[in-house]
C-alpha cells in the first residue's frame, strides 16, 4: 500500500493530537489519535507528535524513511512560511516557538505548518467538496469560526497571515454579546459552539416574553450546559428554543456568507465543521439569508455546500500543504 508519495499529516489541537499518513490520492491509509499533550511542556508535546507519528506509520505499514513531508497544524496564529507560532490561546508556552524548524531537525522530513482553518480549506478544495469549486471560500464553525480562501488554486493568506478569520467579521453592529477579541458583535460571539449558552438564555427570555415556550430540551436543565449535539437533538424533537437558536445561528452565518460574497465574490462557499451536525433547516436558512441579501447583484449564483471530509479535514489538508500551487 505505502509508497514514497506518502505524508503525514499532524493535527496538533488544544485537546486533541490526530496524526495520519495520507497517500497521494488524499486517503489516510494509518493514523493515531491520543488526548494525552495536554499541559505539557512544548518539547514534550513534540515527543508525543513524533510517538504518534510512528504509531500510525506502522498502522499503515510503513516507515519514516517513505515519507516525504510532514505538515504539522497548530491552532491558532503561526507565520507562514517559517511556521513559527504567534498566538497561544489553546497551548500555553506555545508563543513564538519555531515548530516547522523544531520538527524538520527531529524527523529530518521536510515539514511544513500551517493553522488548522488552512488546512482543512486546503482538503475540501483538493479532495472534498470544494472539488472545481475557485475561487473557494471555507467557513468552519465548531466551538470557533474559522476559515480559508482559495484563489487561483492557492491558499490566500494575506499580508500576515491572517486572512479568513471569518470569526471576527462584525455582524451586529447594535452589540451582540463581547468576542473573545474585545469587539462586539463578531460572528464568532453570535453563532459560535462556545456561545449556545448565552444565546439560549437571550434567546429564552425573548420566547418567554412573546408567551411562547421557551424550556430547554429534555435532558438539558442549565443554560450552559447546552451544547450543539443537544441543539441538533432538541430541534428533532421539535424543541421550540433548540429551533429558535438554531434559525438565529443561521441568519448571522447567512449574514457571514453574504458578507463573503460581497468581498471576495467566491464560486462557491463550503460549509464544515461541528455545525455540520445541525438540520437542514439550518442550512437552508443559512443559504436563504445569503441570497436574499445579494438578490439581482448575484449575477450567477454562488455555490454553498456541506464539507465532505469532517474531522478527517484537517489531516489530510496538513499532508497537502506540500502540493499547494501545483
Ligand atoms: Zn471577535
Amino acid at each position: 500500500m505505502a509508497g514514497k508519495s506518502n505524508r503525514i499529516g499532524v493535527d496538533l489541537g488544544g485537546t486533541k493530537l490526530a496524526v495520519g499518513v495520507v497517500d497521494s490520492k488524499g486517503n489516510i491509509v494509518g493514523d493515531s489519535v491520543t488526548y494525552d499533550h495536554v499541559g505539557l511542556h512544548e518539547e514534550e508535546v513534540l515527543d508525543r507528535i513524533e510517538r504518534n507519528i510512528d504509531r500510525a506509520l506502522s498502522a499503515a505499514g510503513t516507515s519514516r524513511g517513505d515519507v516525504s513531508g510532514v505538515g504539522v497544524l497548530f491552532p491558532g496564529h503561526i507565520r507562514w512560511p517559517d511556521g513559527v507560532t504567534l498566538t497561544t490561546s489553546n497551548l500555553p508556552g506555545f508563543k513564538n516557538f519555531p515548530l516547522r524548524e523544531k520538527m524538520e531537525a527531529r524527523l529530518g522530513i521536510p515539514c511544513l505548518a500551517d493553522n488548522d482553518a488552512n488546512a482543512q480549506t486546503l482538503a475540501e478544495y483538493r479532495y472534498g467538496a470544494g472539488v472545481g469549486l475557485d475561487p473557494m471560500v471555507f467557513l468552519t464553525v465548531s466551538t470557533g469560526i474559522g476559515g480559508g480562501i482559495i484563489i487561483d488554486g492557492k491558499l490566500y493568506r494575506g499580508f500576515t497571515g491572517t486572512a479568513g478569520e471569518f470569526g471576527h467579521m462584525i455582524v451586529d453592529v447594535s452589540g451582540g454579546q463581547r468576542c473573545t477579541c474585545g469587539n462586539y458583535g463578531c460572528l464568532m460571539s453570535l453563532a459560535s459552539g462556545i456561545v449556545i449558552p448565552k444565546a439560549a438564555e437571550r434567546i429564552a427570555k425573548r420566547l418567554a416574553a412573546e408567551g411562547a415556550c421557551s424550556d430547554l430540551p429534555d435532558g438539558c436543565h442549565d443554560f450552559d450546559a447546552l451544547n450543539g449535539a443537544m441543539l441538533a437533538a432538541g430541534c428533532a424533537d421539535e424543541n421550540e428554543l433548540c429551533k429558535a437558536v438554531v434559525q438565529e445561528y443561521a441568519r448571522y452565518i447567512g449574514i457571514g456568507m453574504y458578507n463573503v460574497f460581497q468581498i471576495l465574490n467566491p464560486r462557491g462557499i463550503v460549509l464544515g465543521g461541528g455545525l455540520l451536525n445541525l438540520p437542514d433547516f439550518f442550512f437552508d436558512e443559512a443559504m436563504a439569508t445569503c441570497y436574499n441579501l445579494a438578490g439581482k447583484m448575484m449575477y450567477d449564483r454562488m455555490i454553498i455546500r456541506r464539507g465532505l471530509l469532517g474531522s478527517r479535514a484537517a489531516v489530510i489538508g496538513a499532508a497537502s500543504l506540500f502540493e499547494e500551487g501545483k
